[in-house]
């Protein structure tokens, strides 16, 4: 193909569609599902990630997401709540990725759906992508943007934490509902935690992250696991009360690289720039993912105008932006799931909320000019 190609339609592959196409480049983003899709995610976007997506040129509010002025952290019978110092927004990633790739598209990207690429290696000057149901592709650019799944040929370091993360939406029972509304709540039980909240059309979003031993307890069983997280968090069997599930059964993914972050070497192709969950990948519970993975692309596109094919230039500067907020969430993120440390975490939040806003705040991207 004469332009890059785009591996992967998700916020970081289409942030990339968008920055290259305005620009005037002749792009190709290949997603392998045909159509919008439910990821696992909480659906949390923090100011951070909504003025991105607005500078990509997506209307936000046109998608009718729900505000989120406020975090309730909820852990046994202790509570603490605090403003976010920041206005956030519950929206299900199946509409965000939906308007990110239609934006993508509109910018003057092509978007091939419905296609898996298998795996990439090097070729003289070029790349060769591998891909089934299209045939083998040839380009001097590609953008990684596959997320949580690594191509063959191009792996990250084998790097997991034992934890599951997995997904459910529910209609709740109005009180529940009123309860719940402006407010994401981050509820902690033994080595995980859930993330409830309201997102477009008043449904509202779990977000399980368990270690995979207590799914395996659980036979993989969602209802199973679902009653013993009820069972040990009081608060979670309130809001869940009479409520009913919105899918067949939850999206999962396992084996998460919290921390990782892309370390260039002298062998790395110059021409391959891994974006997004590629690049680095933030502890969940800071809710700041799809921010980095715009930022990131957003980056990674302006390097490849600026300078051709410097993939490890870009991610030298990637590093260097992200680090200390990539270091400073792990950190949150092993403190909130160590059961010793939840009930200590949760009376220094009560003594202390402006402590809350503060991790709130100090993990949200630096949007520093390039
Ligand atoms: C439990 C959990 C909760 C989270 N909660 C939040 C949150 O509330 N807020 C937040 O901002 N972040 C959150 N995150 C992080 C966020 O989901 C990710 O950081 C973000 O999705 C990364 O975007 P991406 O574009 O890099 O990858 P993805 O969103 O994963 O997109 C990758 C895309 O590539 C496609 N793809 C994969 N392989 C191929 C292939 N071989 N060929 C073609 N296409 C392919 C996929 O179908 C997908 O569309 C959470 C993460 C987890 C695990």
């Amino acid at each position: 193909m004469s332009g890059p190609v785009i591996v992967g339609g998700g916020p970081a592959g289409s942030a990339a569609a968008i920055t290259l196409a305005r620009a005037g480049r002749a792009v190709t983003l290949i997603e392998r599902d045909a159509g919008p899709a439910d990821k696992v995610c909480g659906d949390f976007l923090g100011g951070d990630a909504i003025q991105a997506i607005s500078a990509l040129g997506v209307d936000v509010a046109a998608l009718s997401p729900s505000p989120i002025s406020a975090v309730r952290l909820v852990h046994g019978s202790l509570m603490a709540s605090a403003p976010l110092p920041f206005a956030a927004l519950g929206l299900t990633r199946r509409a965000l990725d939906a308007a990110l790739l239609n934006a993508a598209r509109r910018s003057g990207a092509t978007v091939v759906r419905g296609h898996r690429v298998r795996g990439i290696r090097r070729d003289g000057e070029s790349l060769r992508l591998d891909c089934a149901s299209l045939g083998p592709i040839a380009a001097r650019t590609v953008f990684l943007a596959s997320g949580k799944h690594d191509l063959r040929g191009a792996p990250r370091p084998k790097v997991g934490n034992g934890l599951v993360g997995m997904k459910m939406y529910f209609a709740l029972e109005a009180p529940q509902q009123a309860a719940l509304r402006d407010h994401v709540e981050l509820i902690l039980f033994s080595g995980g935690y859930a993330g409830l909240q309201l997102v477009e059309s008043d449904q509202a979003v779990l977000c399980v992250l368990a270690p995979a031993s207590r799914v395996r307890a659980a036979s993989a069983n969602w209802p199973r696991l679902l009653d013993s997280l009820m069972e040990e968090c009081r608060h979670l069997a309130d809001r869940l009360a009479g409520a009913r599930p919105l899918r067949e059964r939850p999206v999962a993914v396992a084996r998460l690289p919290y921390g990782y972050m892309h370390a260039p070497a002298s062998q790395d192709w110059p021409g391959l720039f891994r974006l997004g969950d590629q690049a680095s990948v933030i502890g969940s519970f800071a809710g700041d993912g799809v921010a980095l993975a715009l930022g990131s692309a957003t980056l990674a596109s302006r390097f490849w105008l600026a300078e051709g094919n410097v993939s490890g230039a870009y991610h030298r500067a990637w590093r260097r932006r992200v680090a200390s907020q990539i270091r400073l969430s792990s950190f949150i993120n092993h403190a909130c799931l160590c059961a010793s440390a939840q009930p200590w975490v949760l009376r220094l939040c009560r003594l202390c909320p402006g402590l809350v806003q503060l991790a709130a705040a100090r993990t949200r991207m630096r949007v520093t000019p390039v």
